[in-house]
């Protein structure tokens, strides 16, 4: 059986046109998953575009571009997603359906994380970053064409060291992998070797918080990543499609699952649980 899919976007986020959250929970249920947790897109950084990237944009993405040439994502509908979540609770009630969402850069933004998630109830919140500061601006999409890819990836891991060893109220580090979607061909095939230090510091900073892993399927997470979360004393690793559409729900599951339980988790007692460390043997 495949684990629960913790990290779904639908409709109710900004980029997630095709999504839709009734066809995720019918498609859930085709697979057999046992829960899907939808964690809609709660961005509050104002990236600046670079005006190099800027041509290159997708329409879609420019036409959001405000006159001071930021881009700033529109807010999640928290009452309106909400209302949508307990809707299909009632039409698909042999499915656990998690709310939630993923905090962009939620240590950044304190203010409006505490007023987001006063709104309702949240049952999964993800932590991610998904932009740097870099040269004083705010920018996404981490620029490889314009710097060193390696020190792209150490700048993107001293920011989720910061956001781990922060107090934001997150329970699961969303892909610590994330820029690796931008790794240029040029730079080869990506290995996470050379960035060992950088990469066990996160993650003895996160086990020390407390807080759980994601392994995303966007890029599947390297399963020697996997092992370094083990041996940093990680207790709970979640798995997440980052859909957004219902056909990529629960996609390479079934891979990542066999390389988690090659790294030592386990399922936990219910279908619906995070897997689990078990003991170095
Ligand atoms: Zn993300
Ligand atoms: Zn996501």
């Amino acid at each position: 059986m495949l684990p629960p899919d913790g990290h779904v976007h639908t409709e109710w986020s900004w980029d997630a046109a095709a999504g839709s959250m009734e066809r995720s929970c019918a498609r859930a249920v085709a697979l057999g998953l046992p829960s899907i947790a939808f964690t809609e897109h709660a961005d509050f950084t104002a990236w600046v575009i670079d005006p190099e990237v800027r041509a290159k944009m997708r329409p879609r993405d420019s036409a959001r571009l405000q006159p001071d040439g930021r881009f700033r994502p529109p807010p999640l509908d928290a009452a309106a997603y909400l209302a949508c979540v307990r809707r299909c609770r009632e039409m698909f009630p042999g499915l656990r359906i998690l709310s939630g969402t993923e905090l962009g850069e939620p240590h950044w933004h304190e203010e409006q994380v505490k007023g987001l998630l006063a709104t309702g109830t949240f049952d999964r919140v993800l932590g991610s970053v998904h932009s740097l500061e870099l040269a004083g601006t705010r920018v996404v999409d981490f620029l490889f064409d314009r710097a060193e890819p390696a020190d792209l990836i150490r700048a993107y891991l001293a920011e989720v060291f910061r956001m781990a060893e922060s107090a934001a109220p997150f329970a699961v580090l969303a892909h610590i992998d994330y820029p690796v979607r931008h790794w240029p061909e040029r730079a080869g095939p990506f290995d996470p070797g050379p960035f060992e230090d950088e990469y066990r510091a996160v993650l003895a900073a996160l086990a020390r918080s407390g807080r759980a892993l994601e392994a995303n399927a966007a890029v599947p997470l390297s399963p020697v990543i996997m092992r370094w979360w083990h041996e940093a004393g990680g207790e709970a690793l979640v798995f997440g499609s980052d859909a957004h559409d219902p056909s990529a729900i629960a996609r390479r599951f079934a891979d990542m699952t066999a390389a988690a339980d090659a790294a030592g988790f386990h399922p936990g007692r219910h279908p619906h649980d995070f897997w689990h460390r078990r003991p170095v043997q």
